[in-house]
């Protein structure tokens, strides 16, 4: 009697088990929960549920977000809110974006069309503050320049990123108001502080199949989410959501 097979049918070849939620993530160590005791990791998949409750979709941004460890970017007076879906103060007047602003930003980056084809090249950051961002995107990008105007700030960046080992992360004091040219072209552009414009130097800098995500008031002084796709044919914009950022500076201070 002819055997019948089993169900599922096993397929032949190697395919080997998924890899597991937030570990072994090509280039970046996996850390240890530290700070808001053991189960850190719990509060953050938490954290994940809710921004994909909220209609974050992408995989590889809500593994990026349930991997970094946020309560090592803010002050200890702040660990126990470093969770919950708020900016908090970060020194110098400027603030970590909330959660769910970082994650839907990271997942607009991955759409670019560039990014769908060959995954996230090279990614200017504008507005490194204190890391946090940073470091998400480095799960995400194949190289992140961030450039900050704040000297407090970019030093405390280094600070907090140092136990990361991020290699694929370059952290820069500059006026990002001209983007960084000698990194450029960039598979995408994305700013954590807003002006009434946006600086020509990062359309000049995004190569083409790239996309810049950024704020930016608009007649009334509303901030909006605003992204800008640069296709073979020009630049296509779309304002998205309203949104709260600090202010965009010239300078460095
Ligand atoms: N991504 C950051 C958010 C920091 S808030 C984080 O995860 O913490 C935005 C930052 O943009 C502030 O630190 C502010 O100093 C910086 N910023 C504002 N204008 C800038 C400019 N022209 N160039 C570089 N950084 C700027």
């Amino acid at each position: 009697m002819q055997r019948r097979p089993g169900f599922p049918a096993r397929l032949s070849g190697t395919g080997g088990p998924p890899p597991a939620r937030g570990t072994a993530l090509p280039g970046v160590p996996v850390t240890t929960s530290a700070g808001v005791g053991l189960d850190s990791a719990a509060v953050r998949e938490r954290m994940v549920g809710k921004l994909a409750a909220g209609g974050i979709t992408s995989a590889p941004v809500l593994q990026a977000m349930a991997a970094v460890e946020r309560h090592r970017f803010v002050d200890s007076a702040l660990v126990n809110q470093a969770y919950e879906d708020t900016s908090l103060p970060i020194g110098l007047a400027q603030t970590i974006s909330k959660p769910s602003v970082v994650a839907r930003m990271c997942e607009l980056l991955l759409g670019a069309q560039a990014a769908r084809e060959r995954g996230l090249g090279r990614v200017l950051e504008i507005g490194t503050g204190c890391g946090y961002q940073a470091a998400v995107l480095s799960y995400l990008a194949r190289e992140v320049y961030t450039i900050e105007r704040l000297r407090g700030l970019h030093d405390k960046a280094r600070h907090n990123l140092r136990p990361f080992r991020l290699a694929n992360v370059h952290l820069l004091l500059g006026d990002g108001m001209l983007g960084y040219a000698k990194g450029a072209p960039y598979a995408a552009i994305i700013s954590a502080a807003g002006g009434d414009v946006i600086p020509q130097e990062w359309c000049d800098q995004l190569a083409v199949g790239g996309r810049l995500v950024a704020p930016m008031s608009v007649a009334g002084g509303q901030q909006m989410l605003l992204v800008i796709d640069k296709t073979p044919q020009g630049l296509n914009q779309s304002v998205l959501e309203p949104v709260n950022f600090v202010p965009l500076k010239s300078g460095v201070a």
